[in-house]
């Protein structure tokens, strides 16, 4: 049987553009196809839009952080549009480069169907290719609440014409934080309503209680345990009723209620492939589907929903099908970081669940830091690791605090390779440092899951 291509590949974002480029560089005959802009998600309505944007927000308050250093300057007037133009020629620049790392690979501008296990159609063609790999990411959830038209998705935000004085933003994921910082630090007044105690489910507790603090020294109002019930358009902007009856109103309601695979419209039960019930496609260990000849990588199979996972997981795929065999990833204790302000990074076991599996050794610093010490803003750094009492090695880092994504990239290395607390006790500081405070913990807080 003879194929048009080696590898067909549905989605030109950051798991698909790996997954080709790597699979052309073996030798392959490959084909990718990208509906919208090239990089997909991370690079256009993700990652990289949005760390610019907090990079923006952040300007404000260093310069009143600095009357503290002696210095008398007042922030200026924040221009939206300028800023939201400088971040689509950037944007625009990265397409580009997405596109040019398709050099070697046939390229279509046209969304992709799957209508066999070796077959698309595209672009009014079917095309034929030995290997077929879906990578065509996740869509924001829209929102269940009455008025949810009148809401805005994360996709929208990153083109506004004008940011609102005045901002409700729905749930307390990885966006919601992100963008409440960014908002409120752009000048923006923020109310944030999410339905659990406290924002980040699933993130070590104390960092999730940490945060909350710090997201009401920003001056963030938090409504925990609430949701949204109906949105409303007035003569001036949104009125926001909430499940106990409270009304605000506001200029503009985000919500942030997580994000669902892009699977509609793909012929996936037409070819045969399985998918969960959140309608994520079902993959083994390989990114291998229920289809031999068909594979997915990244936010499609709702693993784990980070850009470097997806990268990791097509280049380890194009390895497999075409190269020496699969690149390996720990994908067991995976680093990741919210761009909140302050930011948050982990990387493993947090507290609950390291007490959960008899784990027990946690040692804490929370302090002002020294920036802050002179510049007199309210903001803790909090940091944390997690200890096997048995093997002493050090199976979970969390820190919350300016810095915190460059500095637990560091430590996830050193925690990847096994690294014990003995390690970490031997190492000199950088003096001085918040980073330092992870080799100078000396005492054990608590036991894990002690009341703190
Ligand atoms: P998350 O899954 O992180 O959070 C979803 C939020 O929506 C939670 O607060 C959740 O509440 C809430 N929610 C879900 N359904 C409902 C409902 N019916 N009613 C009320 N609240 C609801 O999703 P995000 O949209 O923030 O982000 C999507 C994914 O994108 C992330 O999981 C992450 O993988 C990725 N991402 C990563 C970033 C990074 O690495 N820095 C940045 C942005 C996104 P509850 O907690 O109670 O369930």
């Amino acid at each position: 049987m003879t194929y048009d291509f080696d590898l067909f590949v549905i989605g030109g974002g950051s798991g698909g553009v790996r997954c080709a480029r790597m699979a052309a560089s073996h030798g392959a005959k490959v084909a990718v196809a990208e509906e919208g802009a090239w990089g997909g998600t991370c690079v256009n309505v993700g990652c990289v839009p949005k760390k610019l944007m907090v990079m923006a927000s952040e300007y404000g308050n260093a310069v009143i952080d600095s009357h503290g250093f002696g210095w008398d300057t007042q922030p200026g007037r924040h221009d939206w549009s300028k800023l939201i133009a400088a971040k689509d020629a950037e944007i625009l620049r990265l397409n580009g480069i997405y596109k040019r790392l398709m050099a070697n690979c046939t390229t279509f501008e046209a969304r992709a169907k799957l209508t066999g296990p070796h077959s698309v159609e595209v672009a009014g063609q079917t095309i034929t290719a030995k290997h077929i790999v879906i990578a065509v990411g996740g869509r924001p959830t829209a929102p269940d609440f009455q008025g949810a038209e009148h809401a805005i998705i994360s996709d929208d935000a990153f083109h506004m014409p004008t940011l609102p004085s005045h901002v409700v933003i729905a749930g307390s994921g990885y966006i919601a934080v992100e963008f409440a910082g960014m908002f409120r630090g752009l000048g923006a007044q923020v109310e944030l309503v999410y339905r659990a105690h406290a924002p980040l489910r699933g993130f070590d507790e104390e960092i999730r209680t940490s945060l909350a603090e710090a997201l009401e020294a920003q001056g963030i109002i938090q409504h925990p345990g609430r949701t949204i019930t109906k949105v409303e358009p007035t003569a001036t902007g949104k009125r926001v009723t909430l499940d106990n009856g409270e009304v605000i109103e506001t200029g503009l309601v985000f919500s942030a209620l997580g994000r669902t695979p892009y699977t509609n419209a793909l012929g996936l039960a037409e070819a045969g492939v399985k998918t969960g019930p959140d309608g994520a496609i079902l993959v083994d260990e390989t990114s291998a589907t229920s289809v031999p000849s068909i594979y997915a990588i990244g936010d499609v199979t709702n693993r784990i929903n980070l850009t470097p996972v997806a990268i990791a997981e097509g280049h380890s795929l194009a390895d497999r099908l075409f190269g020496p065999g699969p690149r390996i990833w720990r994908l067991d204790a995976v680093a990741s970081a919210v761009f909140s302000s302050p930011p948050i990074a982990t990387v493993g076991l947090t507290e609950e669940q390291a007490a959960a599996r008899g784990i027990t050794d946690i040692y804490v610093e929370k302090f002002t830091p020294m920036r802050h010490t002179l510049s007199k803003r309210t903001r803790k750094t909090l940091m944390k690791l997690i200890v096997d009492q048995a093997t002493q090695k050090i199976l979970g880092a969390h820190m919350l605090g300016e810095d915190s994504p460059e500095i637990i990239q560091g430590l996830s290395i050193a925690i990847n390779a096994g690294a014990t607390k003995q390690d970490f006790d031997r190492t000199v500081g950088i003096h001085p440092t918040a980073a330092e405070e992870f080799v100078t913990m000396r005492t054990r807080a608590r036991v894990a899951g002690a009341p703190t």
